[in-house]
């Protein structure tokens, strides 16, 4: 009998639900490990808290001496909480979280201690930064890297350690991590918004872009997911054949959450609380053992960086209730897999939300100007877009069986389709008295402040308009939010900037009054644009049709949907906008080639090794138990056997033959990353891996599962689907 398999099966039946200590009120709670505004206005000079708010606010550098005095109130906060270390966190391109903890406690002499922080250890830090992936920007002669404290995103203690949110950076200033451009792209876009939010209220002087993740994801029991090789290493089950239930009945999305989840969620909820992250709504997804969690919205930068904090959160909190977390995008075959998506608006700093229809005409004509500016910027850049949220994990979801496609468009609801076409019509140049009236009370007057079809909306679409935000859903579960939030804020930055200076050239030359401008060319927008609007199916064969004759990009696979990062237009964009260099763009898509690599060649070697050490001598045992009963049937019967040895033999032959077959696939498999390990172009090697390596993944698959139906279930090593997903 497996024991792994079984062992694991029982530990999970016997699990109790993991009881949860309340610490107080959520209200209560809220913030109180998080040395946020009303911490500093307690603790700091009035000096420091003004610059505190005027780094945060304006971006204007903080002073030496006030770092000092910054650091000591921060320090005496964090160990007034029980902390004993600080670490400077930050977001290398690995994708996940990175620290190096340092105690406050510093010996001064042989009988005497202190605690020490000062302004030095707060505002910069040179963590030992060599194995972070760099893309050639650190060679030997400058291999530094930097962090420095980003004041924009609040410290916080996690455990007994005061977190200080920093950006990486090398000696020579270029961004080495995920947040450095997202700063540049979202000071571009507050820059860029401002100046077109003063055409319709002069009194705005910031604009902030706010996002509000949703996290998908997947809880198996502990056991059960160290019991299997390919969940432990790869992430995602690599074979498995699918349970004879899947999630057809829906009743894990409409039931009640199972109480060890209940416990391990109101754990995490109370974690957020004091961790300042604003989690609302919680629910089970689709698929069994998926769930979902979402906070309420926040500016964009804090945003992210909750969001990057609760992956490692849930990680811990979920270890801790005994399940492991599964962020993949589809760990397994045939059941939904999990996305994140990415709820995008613009606000003011007098409290508007640029993306929200208005009470009146001139609202609504602010509403329809970032609303189309948006569309217009992803009708641009949609390859741009693509390649943001492009990985190995996410090429399961998007473009492979499953909602949404690899194809960018936009989805706005036919209340909103409506009010464009209409205003596709606007007449050129000046505009009549009464087209003017015409167009404030039965087009833009008539938009209401709340739409009706944004509760049937479009589920399949990859960007769509929910009401008062755009939604980009393409994004994947595993994924930090940074990427694509720094493409669609650089990209909007980019089209506001334009569509101003058109305006203005209107007003200045042509003598029109500025809402006329802004019709003809928001008219021309439309036009444009029109292509990436889509109300259909997202996911059908039609679609690919239609986008293929519209020339919508349809990027498949990683390796080619990173192409549309590093593009001449991409470059021109993102250099005329200081949100990254030549250097710092080819850098990145170097490392994403890279890691698109290394994660396909460990699945390669991981399902290699599953096939040959676990399954083929787990049939070579079946069959010979097979083999031994044909033997004895033949010791009863003579040469009558075969009448009752019938069956056997067949599964004896076939057994041999998905044993060849698995045999053969892993050696060519493995003779294709041979070759292709040998290409000297990232390029090169990550198309080799997607179209000559990845291709056996299936193969393989296909006849390990098959020989799942047959070899007797006390013999299967691997833990089942079945067992995986409805162990509760
Ligand atoms: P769902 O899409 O699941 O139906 P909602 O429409 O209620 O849920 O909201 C989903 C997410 O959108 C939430 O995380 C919420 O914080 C976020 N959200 C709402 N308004 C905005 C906004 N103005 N900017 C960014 N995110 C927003
Ligand atoms: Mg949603």
């Amino acid at each position: 009998m497996s024991t792994i398999r079984f062992d694991s099966v029982r530990e999970t039946f016997r699990r109790k639900p993991l009881e949860v200590v309340s610490k107080g009120k959520r209200s209560e709670l809220f913030g109180s490990n998080v040395f946020n505004e009303m911490v500093m206005r307690e603790s700091l000079s009035k000096e420091a808290y003004k610059s505190v708010m005027d780094a945060i606010e304006l971006g204007s550098r903080i002073d030496r001496k006030l770092a000092d005095e910054i650091a000591a109130a921060m320090k005496n906060w964090a160990l007034s909480k029980g902390a004993t270390h600080y670490t400077h966190w930050f977001q290398p391109l690995t994708g996940a979280t990175a620290e190096k903890h340092d105690a406050f406690f510093e010996p001064i002499s042989n009988a005497h201690a202190v605690e020490k922080f000062g302004g030095d250890q707060l505002v910069q830090q040179e963590p030992d930064a060599s194995s972070f992936p760099h893309g050639g920007i650190r060679n030997t002669f400058e291999a530094r890297g930097y962090t420095a404290w980003d004041p924009t995103s609040p410290a916080f203690i996690y455990g007994t350690t005061l977190c200080i949110p920093t950006v990486f950076v090398s000696y020579t200033g270029e961004a080495l991590d995920n947040k450095v451009p997202l700063l540049r792209a979202l000071q571009a876009v507050d820059n860029a918004a401002t100046d077109v939010a003063k055409y319709f209220d002069k009194n705005v002087t910031k604009v902030n872009a706010t996002l509000g993740w949703e996290q998908e994801y997947f809880l198996v029991d502990k056991a059960l997911a160290a019991s299997r090789p390919d969940l432990v290493l790869a992430g995602r089950t690599l074979l498995g054949h699918s349970p004879a239930k899947g999630q057809q009945l829906d009743d894990h999305y409409f039931g009640s959450i199972p109480d060890r989840v209940l416990n391990y969620m109101r754990d995490l909820e109370q974690e957020c609380m004091l961790l300042g992250i604003p989690v609302k709504t919680r629910h089970n997804e689709v698929a069994p053992n998926q769930f979902e969690l979402a906070p309420i919205f926040e500016e964009a930068n804090l945003a992210v960086d909750h969001n990057s904090l609760l992956m490692d959160v849930m990680d811990k909190i979920a270890d801790k209730h005994n399940f492991k977390i599964l962020f993949h995008e589809k760990p397994f075959a045939g059941i939904n897999g999990s996305g994140k998506h990415n709820n995008w608006s613009l606000s003011t700093n007098t409290g508007v939300n640029l993306l929200s229809p208005g009470s009146t005409p001139m609202k609504n004509l602010q509403f329809l100007t970032f609303f189309i500016n948006t569309i217009k910027a992803v009708h641009d850049y949609e390859e741009l877009i693509r390649s943001s949220i492009a990985s190995a994990t996410n090429d399961h979801r998007l473009g492979a069986n499953e909602a949404p496609p690899a194809i960018i468009s936009v989805f706005i609801g036919s209340q909103l389709t409506k009010v464009l076409d209409e205003l596709e019509d606007v007449s050129t140049g000046k505009l009549s008295p009464k087209e003017k009236t015409d167009l404030k009370l039965n087009v833009v007057g008539k938009i209401p402040e709340i739409l009706l079809d944004n509760t049937d909306r479009n589920r399949t679409s990859p960007f769509a308009f929910t009401g008062n935000k755009f939604e980009l859903r393409a994004v994947g579960s595993k994924a930090n939010c940074a990427k694509p939030m720094t493409v669609l804020n650089s990209i909007v930055a980019k089209q506001l900037i334009e569509f101003k200076g058109e305006v203005d050239s209107l007003i200045a030359k042509k003598g029109l009054k500025k809402d006329e401008a802004i019709f003809n060319v928001l008219r021309e927008y439309i036009k444009a644009s029109r292509k990436i609007r889509f109300e259909g199916d997202g996911y059908s064969e039609e679609w690919e049709k239609e986008a293929e004759k519209r020339g919508l990009s349809n990027n498949k696979t990683t390796p080619v949907a990173l192409e549309g990062a590093v593009s001449d237009k991409v470059i021109k964009l993102y250099e005329s906008l200081g949100v990254m260099t030549l250097r710092e763009i080819e850098a990145r898509h170097e490392i994403e080639l890279e890691e698109y690599v290394m994660k396909v060649q460990i699945e390669g070697r991981v399902l290699g090794d599953i096939a040959r050490n676990h399954v083929i001598p787990t049939a070579i045992r079946y069959q010979n138990t097979l083999i031994e009963n044909v033997r004895g049937l033949k010791e009863v019967f003579g040469s009558d056997f075969k009448k009752y040895a019938g069956e056997q033999l067949d599964l004896i032959t076939a057994i041999s033959g998905h044993i060849a077959e698995i045999n053969s696939m892993v050696n060519k498999m493995t003779d294709e990353r041979r070759s292709a390990n040998k290409l000297a172009s990232g390029k090169d090697k990550a198309v080799a891996y997607c179209k000559k390596v990845l291709p056996y993944f299936e193969k393989i698959r296909y006849h390990c599962d098959k020989l799942e139906l047959m070899v007797d279930d006390d013999l299967w090593p691997l833990t089942k689907y079945r067992e995986l997903l409805f162990t509760r």
